[in-house]
């Protein structure tokens, strides 16, 4: 694949470290459960949209942009992050932030909520469940156009083919070290939101034949539709990568059991895989998306799904300063 055609920002130093979890292995009696640590990305506080920004923010350099447009929910990691990216590079932010769950918008909430004003955003818009976000960031976009700024919109988490290369390199990157320290990773699990990262991984083993298994953990849509939209992404990133095959139907597994009653909305399986990661290897999970994805990972090696013996990596995407808006259901 032919990464080095993007234009691409270096927002990160060295390759995420890929760390064993053998404590919370032990405790639930195997099989090898690895963490990849891209909660460890540059930019404030990292995590996975990290990734996408090196090649979305390139793009949006090239283009002359001066202001980045984005959007996400109320507490939305990407929407700190490109915030961060935007700081880092001199230029605008401006926030479209959708209220997935009714009245969940609090101007004064801590989490990423609060971190938004302390990075300088330039102006937040907030819209109700269901709204076309695209459009609602091409009236922004419109709007600095008339005062003869210049605005990229980059789509929710970063989801488009151009950022979900930043995880055909994880992918690459991660196959690097399972090489370098002679581990044969037979399991992959990822959160599975606005996609891209499923969908990047999913280009990046496939087209490199790496026969790793990869499971998408859903966060917010049920299966059918989330697998439908996690392949036509990971086809487009793979033809954009220039892969030579492209990932099939049955390369793209979501499970839709871990959601609850909706994004975002605590479960119990989440608290409690957000503890166990926290008291058992002192790492810090996010009750949105990776405390969900957890939970579903602590599920299958409870029924089964992996052989004893097997080499699984559980991709930590981020979230942690999520946490802090969530203390009322994660305090003992
Ligand atoms: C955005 C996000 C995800 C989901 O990644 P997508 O590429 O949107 O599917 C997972 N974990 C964290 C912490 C995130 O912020």
């Amino acid at each position: 694949m032919r990464l080095t055609e993007f234009p691409r920002r270096r927002y990160t130093a060295a390759p995420t470290p890929l760390e064993p979890l053998a404590r919370l292995s032990a405790h639930l009696g195997g099989p090898n459960l690895w963490i990849k640590r891209d909660d460890l990305l540059g930019l404030a506080a990292g995590g996975n949209k990290t990734r996408k920004l090196e090649f979305l923010v390139a793009d949006a350099l090239e283009k002359g942009a001066d202001t980045l447009v984005t959007t996400g929910a109320v507490q939305s990691n990407h929407c700190r992050l490109t915030l961060a990216a935007a700081v880092r590079e001199g230029l605008a932010c401006r926030l479209v932030l959708e209220e997935r769950v009714a009245n969940s918008y609090s101007p004064g909430a801590s989490g990423n909520n609060f971190l938004f004003g302390l990075l300088g955003v330039e102006a937040v818009t907030v819209v109700p469940a269901g709204t076309d976000l695209m459009a609602e960031m091409t009236k922004v976009a419109a709007e600095l156009a008339g005062q003869g700024r210049s605005a990229y919109v980059i789509p929710g988490g970063g989801s488009n083919p151009l950022g979900a290369l930043g995880y055909v390199s994880c992918a690459q990157e991660l196959m690097q070290q399972a090489f370098e320290s002679g581990l044969r990773i037979d399991h992959l699990v990822t959160a599975s939101g606005s996609g891209g990262t499923h969908a990047g991984v999913v280009a990046g083993l496939t087209g490199t034949g790496a026969g790793v298994a990869i499971t998408g953990i859903s966060v917010r849509a049920p299966k059918a539709p989330q697998e439908e939209k996690i392949l036509g992404l990971a086809r487009a990133t793979a033809e954009l990568a220039g892969a030579r095959s492209l990932p099939t139907a049955d390369d793209v597994v979501v499970l839709d059991d871990y959601v609850g009653a909706g994004y975002s909305l605590p479960t119990d399986g989440m608290i409690e895989a957000v503890k166990l990661f926290a008291r058992h290897e002192g790492v810090l999970l996010d009750p949105v998306y990776t405390g969900k994805a957890a939970a579903g990972l602590i599920d299958m090696v409870r029924r089964g799904a992996f052989g004893r013996l097997e080499n699984v990596v559980f991709l930590h995407t981020g979230g942690s300063p999520a946490l802090y808006a969530y203390q009322d259901v994660l305090t003992d």
